[in-house]
């Protein structure tokens, strides 16, 4: 037997989140947001089982073209455009859709040598300060891309800084509005927090992603009430046991301490495999389906457990680092991080099954 370290994507779990997006949004088009190599769930087989989603937003050109080369006809969105005159060649032939943030990528439509053929997302910068046109450039950028005769369709675009925190969307979406209110154009402007949260952003495109993958994006709401179910579940094993006397120590830098007989139980995975290494000791983790804490400081490799309090559980016991029945999003928070960059960071090394 192998590393016993695997991750299990659910593939119904990616149809159910995107039905969730559906009926909160129903009479939006849903753009499934799979950049980041579908949030670290494998692309094209994230794409797969969205495939009904009316598009795929991404932010590499070859993740576009592998899309586009799959046969997905839908709209397959690049989130930060294109950054070299070279790359629309590639764009115009892959039918793809771009976002246009700055000046910069307006100079460089002239290398599109196709009437009409590039559907741009044109972004603007409501607050964020990130990427995008401040408001009080747009009717110029407007004519800009009205005169390029590159340009086929346009959708007013924008990114939410805080749809998931108290603040909320207020001021963005009144500056948009203030915006594009003068033009009939389509709009996008949700990501999942304002997919869940402000049906009065879902206008005719949504982007969902993070709850796709079946992760809440409110801190204070779990996924199982939002109806989300965790795409992804990553699993492995004890592979050995330690019995410790008080006062003996685990791991690097010996921080976890014990202050009585302890059972350490020694799991096949650490920071190379994606487990965050500053998860510290009380970190929760299920062995054999019941809950347990982490100890001391993540191995490259490993990581301790605290099995004291089940003498069942011991070498071969399967481990659940997160997923089905601990979500990502508490082992996030007890890293001091979110539930994306957890997902994102899963290592290639870790095998991967669907389920
Ligand atoms: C990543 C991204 C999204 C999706 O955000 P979630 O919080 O994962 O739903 C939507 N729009 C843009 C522009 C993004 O970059």
């Amino acid at each position: 037997m192998s590393r016993p370290i695997q991750a299990l994507i659910d593939l119904s779990a990616l149809e159910r989140n995107l039905a969730i997006v559906r009926r909160c949004a129903e009479r939006s088009r849903a753009m499934a947001v799979i950049k980041a190599n579908g949030y670290g769930h494998g692309l094209m087989r994230v794409a797969e089982a969205l495939k009904s989603s009316d598009g795929f937003a991404v932010l590499d050109l070859h993740d576009g073209v592998r899309l586009r080369e799959a046969g997905y006809r839908q709209t397959i969105l690049l989130l930060e455009g294109f950054f070299a005159p070279d790359e629309l060649a590639v764009i115009e032939q892959h039918r793809l859709s771009v976002v246009i943030h700055c000046s910069d990528q307006l100079a460089m439509l002239p290398a599109v040598k196709t009437r009409g053929v590039l559907e741009v997302f044109l972004k603007i910068n409501t607050g964020m300060n990130r990427l995008g046109f401040r408001p009080g450039q747009f009717a110029s950028v407007m004519e800009a891309l009205k005169a390029s005769p590159a340009v086929g369709g346009i959708t007013l675009m924008t990114h939410f800084a805080n749809a998931d925190e108290a603040e909320g969307v207020d001021d963005q979406l009144l500056c948009f509005n203030e915006v594009a209110g003068s033009v009939r154009l389509p709009r996008s402007l949700a990501n999942s927090a304002a997919v869940l949260r402000y049906p009065a952003t879902h206008a005719d495109w949504v982007r969902p992603g993070i709850m796709l993958y079946g992760v809440s994006p409110f801190a204070g709401k779990a996924a199982a009430d939002l109806g989300l179910r965790p795409a992804m579940t990553l699993k492995s094993e004890v592979i050995a046991v330690q019995n410790l006397k008080p006062g003996e120590r685990v791991g690097y830098g010996g921080v976890f301490r014990a202050d009585g007989p302890m059972r350490v139980g020694t799991v096949a995975c650490g920071y190379a495999d994606g487990y965050p290494r500053h998860a510290d000791t009380g970190t929760p983790v299920l062995v054999d389906g019941r809950q347990t804490r982490t100890l001391g400081r993540v191995s490259m490799d490993m990581l301790a457990i605290d099995l004291t309090a089940f003498p069942g559980s011991g070498v071969g016991s399967p481990v659940t680092l997160w997923g089905e029945g601990l979500p990502v999003e508490d082992v996030a928070q007890a890293a001091g991080t979110i539930s994306y960059e957890l997902l994102c960071a899963l290592a290639p090394r870790v095998p991967v099954a669907e389920v």
